[in-house]
């Protein structure tokens, strides 16, 4: 936002200047979702309060309950949320009520950006997403926030009415710490300055907020009678008040763990899986976790780090505790510690042994409960992986002490799945959509001796891998890696149930033992051998040895004529791509791949012939496209297209 002609006045960021002018004309039938928001909004700013008066006893006087007050006042046409958290100092009205920080109203943007129709749907997605402040506009026509931030004296006053510009302006004298949102009601909200209503708001969405939320009316009785005035009960509890993790499991309905996940995660999907549990054994510690069913729109973000939040003894400590592995990053949820020391500083938080031990405990846990998923609940444990599995790989190199585990876990595309159709398996019998490794190795040919895989960009590439051909002759199963994490993992895979995992584009493709499907092609093969003659083998060599490090008869291909295969001793072709793409130069010198021709392609025979014909030129000419075309196939252009287009040229024209 920018600075506009008073010190006092500034204009909203451009992207919040646009979301008001939504939530100022909202039509949206649900608009309650505002109190939802703040309610929210105020419980964070009394955790984070809490937080800081451990070791700033100033903050909290002694007698002074943490709480959140709701003032109707029907004269005024005002709805006040007070709180008694943390605040917000000058610059953080400026910053925190003028831009737009929340993940959650990122996204709300970007999708209403994405597609213009959706200005029109708009409202319908401020429900699911949660638009945190800025929702009050779709109640008030005027919002001041009045806050004086914890240990400070200065209080200020934001004010806006949504319409491009806020003011801010010093408040003096005396002022409570903590914020209080003043809502100008707009004349057809009136009902949210009615008593039942928010008790109902709040009972519906607020429930679990583990801090006290009064109900108070500013509405004095018009009466002479003094006494029975102050027997008016002015100020009562709206809602439990204690912690939803610390209620009995069956005492919470779905609803309410769904409303808490909402509120946790800053999310708005149903949660997939929702673990809650209370250790008692060397740790006690209750945790209440979930995974999503929506994968949030930052999960590949450079912050990797898992967001469960971590409480001691009910009291917020820090969202930052690394409580899950980063391959665990999806998970929302909170643990909340019975030993922990509370005093413990963040920094030595992260070296305490008690957190160490949470962190294991929890890990494992999680794991179990996705792999009792994957067996009683395979449907959803596939939408689970469906969304996360990419990030659950990462494990796959990261944590090796889990890799079995996490093994087990792993779902995968292979040729059946991808390329299995349902006449091959019958209308009742569809191919399966995702394989475990444990169904993979059950259904080795005897002779098989890998687990083989094919890793690439895309599904659609690696379905049209050349290098495939030779695998499916022979009805064997290879797994299609299409995640960019594919590639590391595989170069530190130890193998599973004692079968080592091997790339089908590097090295011997070591087909030779294993029977070909279909007995026909096994003569064909036979006679193709002698197509390829040593010569040939060795002409090739000369004419490709500045880009290839040897030519080779390839037990690979059934189609296609020629394919590109890394050397044993080299890394993976993809892997090979990805480094060179990561440094951000050409490929490193000494990687040259090894080029395998199929003996039985016309083209192997159109070579033999121009060597017997001692036509040279036609020759190379058909060497660089033998090569070019392999390139072709694994996703690449050929290396010098104006040169390939020349050589194409004078093969189509040659008489
Ligand atoms: P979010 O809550 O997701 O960050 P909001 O737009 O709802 O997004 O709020 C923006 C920021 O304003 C919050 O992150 C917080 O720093 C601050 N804020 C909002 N309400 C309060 C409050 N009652 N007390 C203290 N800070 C608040």
């Amino acid at each position: 936002m920018t600075e506009t002609a008073t010190d006092n006045s500034y204009q909203f960021q451009a992207e919040v200047a646009r979301l008001l002018d939504l939530m100022v004309h909202s039509v949206y039938s649900e608009r309650e979702v505002f109190l939802r928001e703040l309610i929210s909004n105020s419980a964070d700013a009394l955790d984070k309060l809490r937080y800081e008066a451990l070791t700033n006893e100033n903050l909290i006087s002694d007698d002074e309950e943490l709480a959140i007050t709701l003032i109707a006042d029907k004269k005024a046409k005002t709805l006040t949320l007070a709180d008694n958290g943390i605040g917000m100092s000058r610059d953080e009205l400026v910053n925190n009520l003028g831009t737009i920080a929340r993940s959650g109203t990122k996204a709300f943007i970007d999708e209403i950006k994405a597609d213009k129709d959706r200005q029109q749907s708009g409202p319908d997605l401020i429900g699911q997403f949660g638009v945190g402040f800025y929702s009050a506009f779709m109640v008030a026509d005027r919002v001041d926030v009045i806050s004086r931030r914890a240990g400070s004296n200065k209080t200020f006053k934001w004010s806006s009415d949504g319409k491009g510009a806020f003011e801010i302006s010093p408040v003096d004298g005396d002022q409570p710490a903590g914020t209080r949102i003043i809502l100008h009601v707009k004349d057809d909200a009136g009902k949210f300055l009615e008593e039942n209503e928010l008790r109902r708001i709040v009972h519906t969405y607020s429930d679990h907020i583990s801090f006290p939320i009064y109900f108070e009316s500013a509405d004095k009785v018009e009466s002479d009678d003094e006494e029975n005035e102050s027997a008016e009960e002015t100020k009562k509890q709206i809602n439990a008040a204690n912690a939803l993790w610390t209620r009995p499991k069956d005492e919470i309905s779905a609803e309410q763990y769904k409303e808490f996940y909402h509120h946790t995660a800053s999310a708005f999907d149903e949660p997939a899986l929702t673990l809650h549990y209370t250790a008692e054994g060397r740790q006690l510690y209750t945790a209440l976790l979930f995974v999503p069913s929506i994968p949030p729109f930052d999960l590949y973000d450079q912050q990797r780090d898992s967001h469960v939040k971590l409480y001691v003894k009910r009291i917020f400590i820090t969202d930052d505790a690394k409580i899950l592995p980063s391959y665990l990053r999806f998970v929302k949820g909170i643990v909340d510690s019975e030993d922990i020391p509370l005093n413990l500083s963040r920094e030595m938080l992260q070296n305490n042994p008690l957190l160490a031990a949470i962190r294991k405990a929890v890990t494992n846990k999680l794991l179990s409960e996705l792999k009792t998923c994957a067996k009683k609940d395979a449907e959803n444990y596939l939408k689970i992986w469906e969304n996360f599995g990419p990030v659950m790989k990462e494990g796959l190199y990261e944590d090796p002490e889990r890799r079995d585990t996490l093994y087990e876990l792993a779902r995968f595309k292979t040729t059946r799945t991808e390329l299995t159709s349902k006449v091959e398996t019958g209308d009742d019998n569809p191919p399966a959509k995702w394989r475990a490794l444990a169904d993979y190795v059950a259904d080795m040919p005897e002779k098989q001796e890998a687990i083989y895989y094919l890793a690439g960009d895309n599904m659609e590439q690696l379905k049209a891998s050349p290098q495939l051909e030779g695998y499916l002759a022979r009805d064997i199963e290879v797994l299609l890696l299409a995640d960019p994490v594919d590639s590391f993992w595989v170069t530190t895979a130890v193998g599973y149930q004692g079968k080592p995992l091997k790339s089908i584009t590097q090295g011997e493709a070591d087909l030779d033992n294993l029977p070909l499907k279909d007995e026909g092609e096994k003569d064909k093969e036979a006679e193709a051998e002698d197509s390829i003659s040593d010569t040939l083998i060795e002409k090739l060599k000369q004419a490709l040895k500045d880009e290839v490090m040897d030519v080779k008869k390839s037990s690979r291909l059934v189609s296609s004529p020629a394919c590109l295969v890394a050397s044993t001793q080299a890394p993976d072709r993809q892997l090979e791509k990805m480094l060179a793409m990561q440094k951000g130069g050409p490929q490193m010198p000494g990687l040259k791949p090894i080029l395998e021709i199929n003996a039985g392609h016309a083209l192997a025979r159109a070579l033999n012939k121009a060597i017997t014909e001692n036509k040279d030129e036609r020759f190379e000419d058909l060497a660089f496209l033998l090569l070019d075309e392999a390139r072709i196939l694994e996703g690449n252009a050929p290396e010098d297209p104006a040169k390939f287009t020349e050589r194409l040229n004078r093969l189509l024209l040659e008489e």
